[in-house]
């Protein structure tokens, strides 16, 4: 076997949403025979998932190199932010003088990084002064790196760079198709809002950066890449990368016992809706009973992934105190509940699985399309609005855009029940999914434009070694 040349630093943000792709990119780094990796994990981390996981990838990649470095704390008051994601995002903005000795003095000299964008604001610094080339794993949609890109357009600043700008309620970025205003996330679009400073700050260091990975591919997302590269959406961009689908890796699965796969082997073929809104969207418990009617009355079978909190899910919490009993025991004649992690991967591989009701994070969509699976897109907050825009684009599913953002309003039972049929019974969105899967297929193939691509960066960063 050669020996490695390459030597590449991989730096996920928080979340498991976050460090998924990032393991699933260090896995094709590391089956490369030129590259070493070395993974730069904060410490501790937010859930006891994302440490879990973390363990079970270097028990299988044990050529890993695996630096942890120890957060700062923050308080929630001073960073003027309650999410606790955000509030590890901050702790990891705030870890400049922990990354750069750890950085400068990795051994043998590193080829290049790559990171989440969360880091970019301490990160980019030390990578400049270490003349180390940047790269950032995009982990959501190249439509919201468009919008993130054009972020001081959105508050009104006309730079030369990006003519982005509002028609009345529709942002209208040069080259995509135009973003209206009702699917921003309310806390992009109020200027003193810590999250709209973050992007700020963070949109300004787009144009530094030596390239960005997107976990996409051309039939979700060819138009939005081309106009990225081509200089239309902001001039002066760093390269944008398709390196997508990362698909879900051995080392991620938890469900020793095969629990949801066996309950689905015994399922027609297509019957089931799948329910699952990421790892840390939480429902209150009206949305959820309403959920539940709303499953019962699709009549469709289902495996309803059930979460009310957002951080580690509470497994010894009783099912029938956030459905309540009636629900649950007439439940159980058309579907399976669960409240503890699933392995979304086989899941959606599976034969029975015909529609995935689902809030629209971009790994979910990733994963439906890879396998065609129908989506009834649900977008609960941040991103979710723009990457269920290209649910629909794409044709890879549907979009109730009067439900609006999750937990605003509550949706009835009725409306849900509807809309699952729709999906379900929906021949023609079947056959779209399948097509998508195929185009998702293709891409990662040999001589597909993702697999193409890996070889393009690594012949980058071997040129700049
Ligand atoms: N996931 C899973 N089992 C669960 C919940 C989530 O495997 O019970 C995975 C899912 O397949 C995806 C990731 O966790 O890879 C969630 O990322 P996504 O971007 O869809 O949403 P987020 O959790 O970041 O909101
Ligand atoms: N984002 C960014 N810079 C930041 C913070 C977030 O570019 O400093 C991007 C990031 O990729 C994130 C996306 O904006 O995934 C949407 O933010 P959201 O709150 O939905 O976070 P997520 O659910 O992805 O953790």
């Amino acid at each position: 076997m050669a020996t490695p040349v390459l030597h590449l630093a991989l730096i996920p943000g928080a979340g498991m949403g976050h460090l998924r792709p990032f393991l699933r990119y260090a896995r094709l780094l590391v089956h490369h025979q030129y590259c070493r990796v070395t993974l730069i994990t904060s410490h501790p981390t937010l859930t006891l998932e994302e440490s879990e996981l973390i363990s079970s990838f270097c028990s299988a990649l044990p050529q890993v190199n695996h630096i942890q470095f120890h957060l700062p704390p923050v308080d929630a008051a001073t960073a003027k932010v309650t999410d606790p994601f955000w509030l590890q995002f901050e702790a990891i903005r705030l870890s400049d003088h922990l990354l750069s000795p750890l950085l400068s003095s990795i051994s043998p000299p590193l080829s290049a990084v790559i990171s989440d964008m969360i880091l970019t604001f301490c990160l980019l610094p030390i990578t400049e002064s270490l003349c180390l080339p940047n790269y950032i794993l995009f982990t959501t949609s190249a439509r919201m790196l468009s919008f993130l890109s054009c972020f001081p357009a959105v508050h009104g600043s006309k730079s030369s760079a990006s003519s982005a700008s509002f028609d009345g309620e529709v942002l209208e970025i040069p080259g995509i198709l135009p973003i209206p205003k009702s699917s921003i996330s309310p806390f992009l679009l109020d200027p003193n809002s810590r999250f709209a400073n973050i992007f700020m700050e963070d949109s300004l260091k787009v144009p530094k950066l030596n390239g960005f990975l997107v976990n996409t591919f051309k039939e979700l997302e060819g138009q939005t890449m081309e106009a990225l590269n081509g200089g239309k959406v902001v001039k002066g961009l760093p390269p944008i990368f398709s390196v997508g689908p990362l698909l879900p890796c051995e080392f991620e699965r938890k469900d020793q016992l095969g629990t949801t796969l066996k309950w689905l082997d015994g399922q027609p073929e297509g019957s089931v809706v799948y329910v699952c809104f990421g790892s840390k969207a939480a429902m209150k418990r009206d949305q959820i009973r309403e959920l539940g009617d709303g499953l019962m009355r699709s009549g469709s079978r289902f495996l309803w992934v059930l979460k009310d909190k957002p951080v580690d899910r509470d497994e010894e919490e009783e099912l029938d105190e956030v459905v309540g009993d009636d629900l649950k025991e007439s439940m159980k004649k058309q579907g399976l509940v669960v409240s503890k992690w699933v392995d979304q991967g086989d899941i959606l591989g599976h034969k029975a699985v015909g529609g995935f009701i689902s809030h629209c994070g971009w790994n979910s969509i990733t994963e439906a399309a890879y396998n065609g699976v129908p989506i009834l897109a649900w977008p609960q907050h941040g991103d979710q609005k723009l990457n269920s825009e290209i649910v629909v684009m794409s044709g890879l599913g549907i979009w109730m855009k009067s439900w609006g953002w999750g937990g605003k309003a509550l949706v009835k039972g009725e409306e849900i029940g509807e809309a699952i049929k729709e999906m379900m019974g929906d021949e023609s969105l079947r056959l779209k999914a399948a097509e998508v899967k195929e185009a998702a297929r293709k891409a990662i193939g040999v001589g597909g434009n993702s697999e193409v691509t890996f070889k393009t960066l690594i012949d980058e960063w071997k040129k700049n070694n």
